[in-house]
């Protein structure tokens, strides 16, 4: 029986994770649930899974969680706050952590996880995009076990030979091919993405995600942070790695090899299919699936991606290449962008102009330990608040 730990239980990755896990009693059991904000729905899913430890934000909903479960008799311990979070990652008690907080707020407990060498299941692509070099030397030296459960990567790792991490090259890998649907505005032209509202972004045409992922899925930024995930958990660079629009979003990524071989990893774009393979592998277990039908899809379209109407593909390559605290800076920047796009605060189209101008601002410098990324990422994101007030309202 493997114990685990959902980092984020309430969000979108969290339910499907409850979902595959609710389909496996005999192999899985919960020992903690974690959640920001949202009491009602923990007290749900503690009801339901039943978890050692439940983990909300503030002290404020820990004590109404406390009571709530009280009433139905649970046992389930409540904590609040982000030492919390951290020790319910790394717990003697844990096997599995799937890390599936939203942004860097997910990085110091996933980090944990990964010192603690569990199998890390991560959703969370924040926490590599901000840390990488830092991220993959802990893993390296705790030998924590490290699963892509985003699905292009998770595709890739798929098509790969197991001994990956020796070398793409030595293995005959000569390109990653990252899928991309292109988001909702894909055939939009420019002058249209001015007037784009929060819920049409948010509606992704093949994916059913959380809001912040479903903005930047719409800008592009998604694939730009995925772009930097990959080449951090396949040790490699922006130039080896090809973005593919592909609207149908049924393969999900692809290895090419030098012989001319191209793998791919097709199904239907539901997240349970990644996460049964994280919680499983090497073994492969039911996940509430439906099995692909290609009769009915018909056909498969691949375009190249529009860097000029969708310029956050260009920023996260160009921070990438940078390295050091361009990817931390990047990515806080986006954070404040897409929070204030969802609260009508910016528009669409000045999310790329933010990061841009933040990313301009600050100067380079080399991550030398959590503490430092931490302190860029709190610098990038004061900057971006500045700027939205002086240059942005
Ligand atoms: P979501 O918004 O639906 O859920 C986020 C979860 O994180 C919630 O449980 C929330 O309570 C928690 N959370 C938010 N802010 C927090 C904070 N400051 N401290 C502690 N907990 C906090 O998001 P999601 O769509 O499930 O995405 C989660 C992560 O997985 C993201 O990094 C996203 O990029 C990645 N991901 C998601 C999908 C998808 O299909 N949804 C696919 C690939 C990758
Ligand atoms: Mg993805």
């Amino acid at each position: 029986m493997q114990s685990v730990t959902i980092l984020g239980a309430t969000g979108s990755i969290g339910t499907s994770t409850l979902d595959v896990i609710a389909r496996h009693p005999d192999r899985y059991c919960v020992f903690a649930l974690t959640a920001f904000s949202r009491r009602e729905a923990l007290r749900e899913q503690c009801i339901k899974h039943r978890p050692a430890i439940a983990v909300i934000g503030s002290e404020l909903d820990a004590a109404w969680l406390r009571n709530a479960l009280a009433e139905h008799g649970l046992p389930t311990e409540v904590l609040s706050g982000e030492q919390a979070l951290v020790d319910v990652a790394n717990a003697g008690e844990v096997d599995i952590v799937m890390a599936a907080i939203v942004g860097a707020a997910g990085l110091v407990p996933t980090l944990a996880a990964v010192r603690a060498g569990k199998r890390v299941l991560l959703a969370n692509k924040e926490a590599l995009v901000t840390s990488g070099a830092l991220f993959m030397k802990e893993v390296e030296q705790s030998g924590a076990l490290l699963l892509p459960i985003d699905s292009e990567h998770n595709a890739i790792f798929q098509c790969l030979p197991h001994q990956h991490r020796e070398g793409l090259a030595r293995q005959g890998v000569s390109q990653l091919l990252l899928t991309a649907s292109g988001g909702p505005f894909r055939d939009w032209p420019a002058e249209r993405l001015k007037d784009v509202t929060p819920d049409q972004a948010c509606a992704h045409p093949n994916w059913s995600m959380g809001r912040k992922i479903s903005v930047d899925s719409a800008s592009m930024m998604n694939k730009g942070l995925e772009l930097i995930e990959a080449c951090w958990l396949f040790d490699t660079t922006p130039d080896k790695i090809q973005i593919v629009i592909h609207p149908q979003s049924v393969i999900h990524s692809m290895a090419a090899y030098n012989d001319g071989s191209v793998l791919a990893q097709l199904g239907n774009p539901d997240m349970r299919t990644p996460i049964a393979f994280g919680l499983a592998w090497p073994e492969r277990i039911d996940a509430g699936v439906e099995m692909l039908d290609l009769f009915a899809i018909g056909r498969l379209d691949f375009e190249a991606p529009d860097e000029r109407r969708f310029p956050c593909l260009r920023l996260a390559r160009e921070a990438m290449n940078a390295g050091d605290s361009a990817p931390a800076v990047l990515n806080a920047a986006n954070e404040i962008a897409v929070q204030a796009f969802l609260e009508d605060q910016l528009a669409f189209v000045s999310i790329p102009e933010l990061v841009e101008a933040v990313l301009i601002s600050q100067p380079l410098q080399p991550i030398t330990d959590l503490d430092s990324v931490l302190e860029y990422d709190r610098r990038a994101r004061d900057e971006a608040r500045r700027l939205l007030r002086s240059r942005f309202s």
